[in-house]
Order: C-alpha cells, then sequence, then structure tokens
C-alpha cells in the first residue's frame, strides 16, 4: 500500500487538513514502486522529511508505458475526439482553480517558494496553460495542398503515442502543465516524472485527473530519480517522444540515450545566463525595480534569470547604488509568511552549489556589493548577493549559478554591449532598457536569444512560445508552436482517377 501524505496546514496564507495518497500513478491507480522503496521529500526550510514517495524503478517504466499505450490505441489518441480531450482539460482545470490554494501549499511546502509566489505565478499560470491547450484540442489540424487536379493532398497532425515528459523542481507545476498541456491536447498518452525534490503537486494533480475523468492510462506519473526512473523513459523502445526539462548536461544525457534506443524525438528546455541590458536613457527606477525581479524572481532558480546586468556607464554608479539598496530591502525567510519575497533554496545540494559559486566569485576577485552569505543558521536560504568587478573569464560570469547571485557589467555602447550579451553557451533570454524604440528593437533583433524583453522581464503567456537558441535547447514550449512537438505529420496522395 502507498503511503499517504497528511498534513493540517495552519499558516497565515494557508488552514486545511491536506490528505493523498502518494503512489505511483499508472492506469488511473495509485500503487507502490516494484521494488517497494520510497524517497523522502524534504522541508527546505528545515530540512526535515515532510512525506514519503512512492519509487519507480526502470520496471515501473514498462508497466506505465503499457498502461499508456492500451490507453493510446483504445480510448485516446485517434479514438477520441479533439472535443473530449478539450472537455476533460477543461474540467481539470476547473478542479486546478478550485484546489488552488491548496496546490500553492504543496509547493511552498517542498519547493520552498513562498505561497503567495505560487499561488500567483504557478499554480494561476498551470491553470491558464491547460485552459489555453483545452482551447486547442478541437484545433489541431493539416493542411490541403494544391499539387495537380488529378490528386487530392492533405496532411494530417496525428499524435506521436506515448510519450515522456521529464521536468525539473523549480517550477513543478508549471513545467507539468506545460508538458501535459500540448501533449494532451494532440492526443498523446504520457508518462511523466516530476523531479525527485518537488513531486507533492504532481501526485496532486494525479487525483484531480482521475476526478476530472481521463481515462485510466492516459497520463502515469512515475516519482523517481533521475539517473533509474528518467534515463529508462529517455530510452525506453516504445516512447516515441521525449520531452525534458532540466540542465544543459542532463539535456545532453537525454540525447544521448534518445540516439543510442530508438532515435525518438527530443525537445529540450535547458539552463541560460540571460542578459539584462540598462542603456543610459532607461527610466532608472523602473530598471532597478525589473533587474531585481529579474534575478531573484524565484530565487533565481528561474531558467530566464536575468543574472548578467550589463549597465550603461553613464548611468553605472546610479544603478549600482539603487540596486543594492533594492536587494538589500528583500525579505527572507518563511514562504508561508505573507511579507517574504524569498524563501530557502530547494535542496541541499543546490544550496552548497550556489554557495560554492559565490566562493569561487570572491576566490576570483569579485567584489561582493551586498549579501554573499547564507541567511541564519537552518535550512537553505542564501542572501540575495549581487558582484561587481567581474570579468568574462569567472565562473560566475559564464555558468548559470540558478540561485540569488547577479554580476552587474559596466558596458560603453550598442556594439560592446551586444558583444558581450552574446558571449555565452547559452540563448534562453534577454532583456533590454531604454526609451528609445529604435535602439530597443534593433538590440532585441541583434540578441542571440529564443525571447527578448523590452522594458520588463520574466513575463511568459501560455499562447506566446518558449524556448532556447543555441545549448538552452531544441524546440518551443507554449502557444501554437509546442503543438507541432506532439504530432507526426502524415501526407495523404487521393489519386482522383489518373490511370497508369
Ligand atoms: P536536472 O537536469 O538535474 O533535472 C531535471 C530532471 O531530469 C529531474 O526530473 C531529474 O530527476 C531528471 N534527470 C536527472 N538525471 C537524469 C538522467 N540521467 N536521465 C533522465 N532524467 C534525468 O535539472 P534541475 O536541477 O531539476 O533543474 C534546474 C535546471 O533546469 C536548470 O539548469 C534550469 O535552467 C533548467 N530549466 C530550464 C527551463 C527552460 O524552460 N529552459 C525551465 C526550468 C528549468
Amino acid at each position: 500500500m502507498p503511503s499517504t501524505f497528511t498534513h493540517e496546514f495552519n499558516t497565515p496564507a494557508f488552514k486545511g487538513k491536506v490528505s493523498f495518497s502518494t503512489g505511483l500513478f499508472i492506469n488511473g491507480q495509485f500503487v507502490d514502486g516494484s521494488d517497494n522503496t520510497t524517497i523522502d521529500v524534504i522541508n527546505p526550510t528545515n530540512g526535515k522529511v515532510i512525506t514519503t514517495v512512492s519509487e519507480a524503478t526502470p520496471k515501473d517504466v514498462d508497466i506505465a508505458v503499457e498502461a499508456a499505450q492500451k490507453a493510446f490505441d483504445t480510448v485516446w489518441g485517434l479514438n477520441a475526439p479533439g472535443a473530449t480531450r478539450s472537455t476533460l482539460m477543461g474540467k481539470l482545470a476547473i478542479l486546478m482553480q478550485e484546489n488552488a490554494d491548496e496546490l500553492a501549499a504543496l509547493e511552498a511546502s517542498d519547493n520552498g517558494k513562498t505561497f503567495n509566489f505560487a499561488r500567483n505565478v504557478d499554480v494561476a499560470g498551470s491553470i491558464d496553460c491547460i485552459r489555453y491547450y483545452a482551447g486547442w484540442a478541437d484545433k489541431v489540424t493539416g493542411q490541403v495542398l494544391e499539387t495537380t487536379e488529378a490528386k487530392l493532398t492533405y496532411t494530417r497532425h496525428e499524435p506521436i503515442g506515448v510519450v515522456g515528459q521529464i521536468i525539473p523542481w523549480n517550477f513543478p507545476l508549471l513545467m507539468m502543465a506545460w508538458k501535459l498541456g500540448p501533449a494532451l491536447a494532440c492526443g498523446n498518452t504520457i508518462v511523466l516524472k516530476p523531479s525527485e525534490f518537488t513531486p507533492l503537486t504532481a501526485i496532486k494533480m494525479c487525483h484531480l485527473m482521475n476526478e476530472a475523468g481521463f481515462p485510466p492510462g492516459v497520463i502515469n506519473v512515475l516519482t523517481g530519480y533521475g539517473g533509474t526512473t528518467g534515463h529508462a523513459i529517455s530510452s525506453h523502445m516504445k516512447i516515441e517522444k521525449v520531452a525534458f526539462t532540466g540542465s544543459t548536461l542532463v539535456g545532453r544525457k537525454i540525447m544521448e540515450s534518445a540516439a543510442k534506443s530508438n532515435l525518438k524525438n527530443v525537445t529540450l528546455e535547458l539552463g541560460g545566463k540571460s542578459p539584462n541590458i540598462i542603456f543610459d536613457d532607461a527610466d532608472l527606477e523602473q530598471a532597478v525595480n525589473w533587474a531585481a525581479f529579474g534575478i531573484f524572481f524565484n530565487h533565481g532558480q528561474t531558467c530566464c534569470a536575468g543574472s548578467r546586468i550589463f549597465v550603461q556607464e553613464g548611468i553605472y554608479d546610479e544603478f549600482l547604488k539603487r540596486f543594492t539598496e533594492k536587494t538589500r530591502s528583500i525579505k527572507v525567510g518563511d514562504p508561508f509568511a505573507p511579507d517574504t519575497f524569498q524563501g530557502p533554496q530547494v535542496s541541499e545540494v543546490q544550496f552548497n552549489r550556489i554557495m560554492s559559486y559565490i566562493e569561487s566569485g570572491k576566490q576570483a576577485g569579485a567584489k561582493v556589493v551586498v549579501g554573499g552569505e547564507r541567511q541564519g543558521t537552518e535550512g537553505y536560504f542564501i542572501q540575495p548577493t549581487v558582484f561587481t568587478n567581474v570579468n568574462p573569464s569567472m565562473k560566475i560570469v559564464q555558468e548559470e549559478i540558478f540561485g540569488p547571485v547577479g554580476v552587474v557589467i559596466k558596458f560603453k555602447d550598442e556594439d560592446d554591449v551586444i558583444k558581450q550579451a552574446n558571449d555565452t553557451v547559452y540563448g534562453l533570454a534577454s532583456a533590454v532598457f531604454t526609451q528609445n524604440l529604435n535602439r530597443a528593437i534593433n538590440t532585441a533583433h541583434r540578441l542571440k536569444a529564443g525571447t527578448a524583453w523590452i522594458n520588463c522581464v520574466n513575463s511568459l503567456n501560455a499562447n506566446v512560445p518558449f524556448g532556447g537558441f543555441k545549448q538552452s535547447g531544441i524546440g518551443r514550449e507554449l502557444g501554437e508552436y509546442a503543438l507541432h512537438n506532439y504530432t507526426s505529420v502524415k501526407a495523404v496522395h487521393v489519386n482522383l482517377g489518373h490511370k497508369m
């Protein structure tokens, strides 16, 4: 029997009892893993165990793939009209709305992000995403193509089949929604693995999916570790497509497994080291506020975090002064306290990783202008940190830190900043602050990144594509673009009477 997570929340933000089974979700049932082992889920505010969840093994991946294949062949795929899929997805969005506070409380519990942030960003964005793709489910169509009068030629956008999805811990529910939405809309069945650090909202979603009435086997969720369960998904011979969000390091492994197994189709959403460029003529107060939001949003654990802040020389000193004050004012603490902006980092591993980057910056001669230390003595809290006096060879300038650590770099002019901003293996996002429209657009076009924000950062919408240039990924999520990841295009040629 899988364990049950039971917790009575009594926080200013959320009060109420939460209780649900934490088994693997296979074929609509909650079950133990084949080896009967479990994973501890940790509260990052104090390092204590919150609950345990079942651990999947490669054998469980086989069982889940079989269930997903059966569902695809009988009740989903080409057997479920788009309108049926749309209705079920719409029901799921309504249930998510009804359970929004509980989902936010769960997200805050194992991830450490604040309840308010989880409620307003993660949960709200996930509901939007499922609703948006519910609207697409009966609108995925091919084209009729003019060839000759003797032929009718058209394309069908058919679902791929069983797809594997592997997601990270930084936006657990949101990444799940970004993956489920287009895959379900196109008629695929799914085997999804959440991060071992943040499985709670994914499991809660399985209960909601059952309640919404999805047929058994359409969505299967396996809590497990990357090297075992994740690897078994990416190398499975009967999974035709794998979608991954996570680090560039693991992204490479996913491609390798796909290549070595059945050459499955791969989409990757990977890391970033995004530039945020502030020109002399920017609205300074707004630039400071957005720059802080850009890097400290979600404790810096954001793939598109504006972690390299380039400031033009004429305003550099004033910007730095105000940015330092803004950073110092950030409230770090209990994720459930209403005035907290930044909770703990997600795990001890991440905490140590970020602290070692901070140490490497100090060792390399960069100057800490604010922060630079652990906060408190318990849990994984880190002070929002800003470095100056950096050079391009430093690790803190080149590598993704994935924590509340930004570097501020002075630049001369447009050509200088474009050169520096593009000097990275990543290309996920970028931002430009200026009141000169021509300069804003020219700069945005010259940056090598999948997203360019002008006078804002971290602004995302369900109908707007998101993804990376260079080593930040392959393919796009969100919008109509994401649907292309989940269909196989078939060309049909009908002879209208031409005789040989
Ligand atoms: P990670 O790569 O360590 O893990 C991501 C997922 O992959 C987890 O579920 C993990 O268990 C699994 N995994 C680990 N090893 C695996 C293997 N060998 N085979 C298959 N699966 C494996 O990343 P993380 O630490 O969870 O997340 C942080 C990273 O995700 C950052 O680099 C961040 O930039 C990136 N990210 C990117 C986007 C985007 O849209 N581009 C969004 C969010 C996060």
